[in-house]
């Protein structure tokens, strides 16, 4: 068994038949285990690598710096390819439809190389960001640190917003954290050619897939769903081969890596990925329409409730609404710090999509940095649903949405 063995589960095997989604889930990025002799994909932690010969490690390492798979030098350095990592990809890749993805150190970490990959083909530095959006995304396109120049607009203005130097439109749908619905195709069609990336962390490739209806990047934040234990950090974005190669390069060049124990964590998050999504989802269902009945709830923000999809995207880009649930309160702030800090088995907490269930408020926490006009309300919470029984989450957020009682 040769360096580039685990090579070629960086690749998806085109010619193979699409299996359904559960089946992807769980064999994909798996394909060079039989021939390794084992059967759990191997960690892989080396920092470098042995040289066959000075001549054959140049000329992966030159392969590799520049974007492309190991060749018979092998990895050479964890700056350039790990094979735990590239397992995770491979799967990933798999279960979004694209030829390849390219996981990096973070959710940011991935959106910081996607506007860098775009800047360098183009040569452009314009954005257009369709807002809402994640706070952290919102703040690093508007902040100036990549040298872009950024204009904020809504989905319907994507069209009249783009320009000769625009290099990437980005969207979130559903977003966060008021879970507004985004057409994908339409986003494409009015960014005429240029690139789009979708933020896909909150509907999981098994609610939606972005590349299905043209998008060239989808993002995830691999620290929410995709490993959905609330223990490994990571970000991914999957696209064709061409530009994923130009991902690599950025990522070898900064070196945005993700660690190869968060690639091993988040590769063994996948096969429970769909059974994890759709439990959730059937416990956010049953919150979502006991919210919006309770006395101290004046909206519920989830995809399918009267209102949240005037263009009908459930069922035609959406599978399903998800598991994250957003709520307005009729006491204010107040009444949200006050819910927030009393939950017991919610656990007051930003981040979302693992297997326990959190809250958070947005104003204060993930959207701070948004300026004033753009963020969201301080009347707002966001509930990530868990794999608790949703009666005793229920219980739970009625004894901390209680006008009376103990703090
Ligand atoms: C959390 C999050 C991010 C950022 O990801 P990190 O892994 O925290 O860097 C990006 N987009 C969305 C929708 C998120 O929820």
């Amino acid at each position: 068994m040769g360096p580039n063995a685990a090579t070629d589960a960086g690749t998806a095997d085109r010619t193979a038949p699409r299996l359904a989604l559960d089946s992807l889930a769980v064999h994909a990025g798996r394909d060079d285990l039989t021939a390794a002799g084992v059967h759990a994909p191997p960690l892989d932690l080396s920092t470098t690598n042995p040289l066959p010969s000075v001549d054959a490690g140049g000329e992966a390492y030159e392969a590799m710096a520049t974007g492309g798979h190991p060749t018979a030098g092998g990895h050479v350095y964890a700056r350039l390819w790990n094979p735990t990592v590239a397992r995770f990809e491979a799967g990933l890749a798999a279960l979004e439809h694209t030829e390849e993805s390219v996981a990096f150190a973070s959710g940011m970490a991935a959106v910081t190389a996607t506007v860098l990959a775009t800047q360098a083909e183009s040569g452009g530095r314009h954005v257009v960001a369709v807002r809402p959006l994640y706070g952290g995304t919102d703040h690093l396109l508007g902040s100036g640190l990549l040298g872009t120049e950024t204009t904020y607009c809504s989905a319907d203005d994507v069209a009249a917003t783009v320009r000769p130097d625009t290099c990437l439109v980005v969207v979130e749908t559903p977003a966060n954290p008021t879970l507004d619905l985004v057409d994908i195709a339409a986003v494409v069609r009015a960014a005429a050619g240029r690139p789009v990336l979708v933020d896909n962390t909150f509907a999981t490739p098994v609610l939606q897939n972005p590349a299905d209806h043209g998008a060239t990047f989808v993002l995830h934040s691999a620290t929410k769903y995709l490993g959905g234990h609330g223990d490994a950090v990571g970000g991914v974005v999957a696209t064709d081969a061409a530009w994923a190669a130009a991902l690599r390069r950025v990522r070898a060049v900064t070196g945005g890596i993700m660690h190869p124990l968060a690639g091993y964590l988040l590769h063994r998050g996948l096969p429970t990925l769909p059974v994890r999504v759709r439990a959730q989802q059937q416990s956010a269902e049953k919150m979502a329409g006991w919210l919006a009945e309770h006395p101290a709830v004046t909206q519920v923000f989830y995809p399918g409730l009267p209102g949240t999809d005037p263009t009908g995207l459930l069922g035609r880009q959406l599978r399903g609404p998800g598991a994250m649930v957003t709520i307005r309160l009729a006491g204010g702030y107040d009444a949200a710090s006050r819910t927030a800090e009393r939950v017991r088995l919610f656990t007051h907490a930003v981040s979302l999509g693992g297997v326990d269930s959190l809250v958070q408020h947005p104003a204060a926490l993930t959207h701070r940095p948004v300026p004033a006009d753009a963020r969201p309300g301080a009347d707002l919470l966001r509930l990530s649903i868990g794999l608790e029984d949703p009666a005793d989450l229920q219980a739970d957020l009625a004894q901390a949405l209680a006008v009376e009682g103990p703090r």
